[in-house]
């Protein structure tokens, strides 16, 4: 799925858990992102393509490099150090992690209808390579449908709790965008 759809499927695992930190919240959100990271190489791959020496890194890392165990291990490790709740926080962020390898598998299918196998005991074994016969493509109805309900989680828990991932760039933006919302939709008085 796209990095968008991966963003917000990070934020909803970050709410699970209402007491966590701001810190907490966002290390859960960008453990679902990380992943893509391995797709960086896309900038070397198109700026080399018409190079006497073209670089392959997109297309022979992408998937690979950041979607696997070995590498989610690492990001909670790191994650580990910087959390407010060492366990609950790490735990999300190793499930938040896991999130989107599941999304990956079925709802990321290439744009030349290519599996991407998911080589998921890397560093450990390249033994195991996951895929699934149903996987949609990246651009298909589910993943858009998908997107659609995670937008709305994310603006319900916005008018409910009052943040929403807008705190991770900009406190007051969160604010203007929290209470245009509560003044369109006014909670009712308990
Ligand atoms: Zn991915």
């Amino acid at each position: 799925m796209s990095p968008i759809t991966h963003f917000f499927m990070g934020w909803a695992v970050a709410n699970a858990v209402p007491s966590l930190s701001k810190r907490d919240r966002a290390f859960v959100t960008w453990a679902s992102v990380v992943p893509d990271i391995d797709g960086l190489g896309i900038i070397a791959e198109k700026l080399t393509q018409n190079s006497r020496h073209p670089l392959y890194w997109w297309s022979n890392y992408h998937h690979v490099l950041g979607h696997n165990l070995g590498f989610a291990l690492l990001f909670s490790i790191i994650a580990a150090i910087f959390v407010n709740q060492k366990i609950k926080a790490t735990l999300l962020v190793f499930l938040s992690f896991h999130l989107h390898l599941l999304a990956d598998l079925v709802g990321a299918r290439g744009p030349d209808g290519d599996q991407w196998p998911i080589p998921y005991l890397l560093p450990f074994s390249n033994r195991l390579q996951l895929t699934w016969s149903g996987q949609w493509a990246l651009n298909a109805w589910p993943n858009e449908a998908v997107t659609a309900v995670l937008i709305g989680i994310t603006v319900w828990l916005a008018w409910r709790r009052g943040f929403s991932p807008l705190e991770m760039f900009s406190t007051k933006a969160d604010a203007v965008f929290v209470t245009a919302l509560r003044n369109r939709f006014p909670m009712k008085p308990a």
